[in-house]
Formats: C-alpha cells, sequence, structure tokens
C-alpha cells in the first residue's frame, strides 16, 4: 500500500510512544510509574466542571462558530488584559481544540515551502514536526544548561536569514523549564526590531506554573505584537487535557487565516467544552495557583532526590512540572546485559529495569538529556527516583 509521502516527513510524538510502551508493560501486570507524561495528576475544579453541566442542560450541543463563541473570544480578551496587560478585541482571538492545534494553525497559516523556522533547544517535540508538515526548514539554535537554556540575542542574530520567516518557542519551557524574565524578552525584542519580516509563535500555555516570576509575554513590546501568535490554553494551568481548549491571539489578517484553515480541519472545538472555558478565562485562578504551590513543593523534593544521583547534571526547572538533566555520564556504561550509548536506550534501560517511564532528550532536540515529569504524587515520586537511584547503580 502507497502511504501519502507526508506520513515520511514527521514522527510521531516520543511523549506519547513512552505513555503507550507504560501502559503496555503495565497491561502485563507491571508496577510502571509514568514520569513521561506531560499533564497535571489533578482534578479540574468544580466550578468549571458546573459550567460545563449547565451547559449540557442548556443544550448547548449545536455546532459553533469556527473561531469559538464571541463570549469565549471576549472571554480570552480579558483574561489576556488581566494576566498579561495586552489589549486584543474578540476578532483577534481563534478557540481551538488544543494548544496543539493552534500551533499547527498558526505554522499552517505562516510557514511556505523552504521558509526557515528558528527554535531553541530544548522545545516541545511538536514543533519541529509541524514545521516539516508545512514543509518549513527547522533552524535549531541550541542553548545549553550552562546558560539557562535560553537563546541569547546574539545567538538569534546569527541565526536570522533572509529566508527566516519565524521564531517558535515556548515560556516557560517544556521541557528545559526556563523562564524567560522580561529584560530577556526586551533584549530578544531588540532584535526582532530590526528583522520586520519575522513572526513569532510565543507558547505561553505553562504560563501559571512558573516558581520565579511572573509571567511575561514577547508581545508586550510595541509593535512586535502584530507579528506575534501568542498561544495558550487550559491544559495546564486549569488541569483540563481531555477537555481541549486551545487560543490564539493575534493580528487579524493571521486569525483570518488560521480560521480558514480549522474550518476545513475541525471546525471548532466542543460546544460544551466552550461554554466551560468562558468560566475558566475569567473567574476565580484559586485553584491554578494551588496545584502551582502543589508542583512547587514536588519540584523542591524532586530536586533534592537528584542530588544523591551520580553523573545528573541538572537544571533547576523556573516553570512547567518536568526536570530535563544532562545524563550523559552514563554513556558507554553498562549493566552487563545493556550498554547505554545513546538518551533513548537510557529511557529504555530505566523503563525495563526501573519500571519509570521517561522521555528521551533527542525527541527535544537535546541528545544528552532525559525529561522526567513531576505531574505524579510525591508518593509516587518518592517510589520512582528510589527505583531509579537502584537501577542507576548497576550502570558500569
Ligand atoms: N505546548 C506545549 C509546550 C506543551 O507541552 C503542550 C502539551 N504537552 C502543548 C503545547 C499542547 O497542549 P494542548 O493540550 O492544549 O494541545
Amino acid at each position: 500500500m502507497q502511504l501519502s509521502s507526508l506520513l515520511q516527513r514527521f514522527n510521531e510524538p516520543e511523549t506519547l510512544k513512552m505513555a503507550k510502551l507504560g501502559r503496555e508493560l503495565r497491561a502485563k501486570g507491571v508496577d510502571v510509574i509514568d514520569l513521561s507524561l506531560g499533564e497535571p495528576d489533578f482534578d479540574t475544579p468544580a466550578h468549571i466542571k458546573e459550567a460545563a453541566i449547565k451547559a449540557i442542560n442548556d443544550n448547548w450541543s449545536h455546532y459553533t462558530p469556527v473561531a469559538g463563541f464571541l463570549d469565549l473570544r471576549e472571554a480570552a480578551c480579558t483574561k489576556l488584559k488581566r494576566d498579561n496587560n495586552l489589549d486584543y478585541k474578540p476578532e483577534h482571538i481563534i478557540t481551538s481544540t488544543g494548544a496543539k492545534q493552534s500551533l499547527a494553525n498558526a505554522i499552517l497559516a505562516l510557514v511556505d515551502d523552504g521558509d526557515e523556522v528558528i527554535i531553541p533547544t530544548p522545545y516541545w517535540v511538536t514543533y519541529s514536526e509541524l514545521v516539516k508538515i508545512a514543509r518549513g526548514k527547522v533552524v535549531e539554535a541550541k542553548t545549553t544548561l550552562e546558560s539557562g537554556f535560553k537563546i541569547t540575542p546574539a545567538q538569534l542574530e546569527a541565526a536570522i536569514t533572509s529566508k527566516t520567516k519565524l521564531f517558535l518557542f515556548s515560556s516557560p519551557c517544556n521541557p528545559s523549564g526556563a523562564v524567560y524574565s522580561k529584560a530577556e524578552l526586551e533584549a530578544l525584542a531588540a532584535v526582532f526590531a530590526k528583522h520586520p519580516n519575522i513572526y513569532i509563535i510565543s507558547d505561553e500555555i505553562y504560563e501559571y506554573i512558573n516558581f520565579v516570576s511572573k509571567h511575561e509575554s514577547i508581545a508586550q513590546f510595541g509593535e512586535l505584537k502584530d507579528r506575534t501568535v501568542v498561544i495558550n490554553g487550559l491544559s495546564k494551568g486549569f488541569a483540563m487535557t481531555g477537555w481541549r481548549l486551545g487560543y490564539t491571539a493575534s493580528n487579524t489578517e493571521i486569525a483570518k487565516a488560521m480560521e480558514k484553515i480549522q474550518g476545513q480541519m475541525t471546525s471548532a472545538t466542543c460546544s460544551i467544552t466552550q461554554k466551560a472555558a468562558v468560566v475558566a478565562l475569567t473567574t476565580d485562578l484559586k485553584p491554578s495557583f494551588e496545584m502551582t504551590e502543589e508542583f512547587t513543593r514536588r519540584r523542591a523534593r524532586v530536586l533534592e532526590l537528584v542530588k544523591d544521583i551520580p553523573g545528573f547534571k541538572t537544571f533547576q526547572p523556573e516553570g512547567a512540572f518536568y526536570i530535563f538533566p544532562d545524563i550523559s555520564y552514563y554513556f558507554g556504561k553498562s549493566d552487563g546485559t545493556t550498554t547505554i550509548t545513546n538518551s533513548a536506550d537510557f529511557s529504555m534501560y530505566l523503563l525495563n529495569t526501573a519500571n519509570v517511564s521517561s522521555v528521551m532528550g533527542d525527541a527535544f532536540g537535546e541528545p544528552n538529556c532525559v525529561r522526567f515529569s513531576f505531574a505524579n504524587s510525591l508518593p509516587n515520586i518518592e517510589k520512582a527516583w528510589a527505583r531509579i537511584k537502584e537501577a542507576l547503580a548497576k550502570l558500569k
């Protein structure tokens, strides 16, 4: 059978692949602890669930506008003003089935054959694959643990060519946990000011999960707002991954282009989710901040636990819920049966020996690291890291 050439251009997400392997082992009766997945292990806040139940009872059961209900787009504007001091109107907002679809919409709306897209490494797995789907060229700008996993203005300037169309990044960053400060974003904005043809996708899905500072958006810097597509959604901050709600804020031309694409792909996201999202975006953020407090406790504990592991070089995450240590110390080591030659071997070794799932760094453009989530309960985290320590001690 001849499937389309599109399928040859991109890979399936490693994050989902690892979760699937973990589930398969679990189905065989193995007690696998999942540190691979990126979703809060909390319940959706009660007032949001009640809004969804009300929406069902009020019969919000029909197709919605492609961009989303007007009250939802107004709610997104209220949120963007309240949290980010950004002024948008409903015509600038396109809601979708998740930040992932919003990213796809934005990339397909902006990137043409051969256009260069600068992505600082490490980056979320889906970025590079969506660029490849759009036939763009991924230009990786390497950042390091030593530089706090952040791109510098000089690095950005050096990566820009006449073919650069887009700069794509997340802050807080999945997988590194790096958070750009206002001054750091301003310094990048100064570079973009010299290159008026470059657009920016700013993925802010982890906005509320920030351990160090107030969230800052690159869209706040003058004319850059007009060239930036802000991506956000409910998955992480409101523990609503399964509800599927993402949104973009952009100029109207890009918004219309994304609406056209989405109109042929999914029409819109679920009507019930949209009604619940109005409540999520405009009311009490206390549950979100309580979740972040719990992530703060877990982060502190995980950082203590990894100190005990020989050879790990660990960046202290400033946001999101992952640690992303450099584990290259283990390359070339063996337990007598398995030799670790790269981060994929390392992840598989931990899955098979410690029954803990993680995600290899190659998937994020950083082959020396591995991502471990702390979106799991403290008892599970304790148990997982004890097992990891024991398994790694066997590698000589
Ligand atoms: N961006 C980043 C950086 C993510 O980590 C994720 C989810 N893992 C998404 C976007 C997609 O989120 P959603 O569930 O809203 O599609």
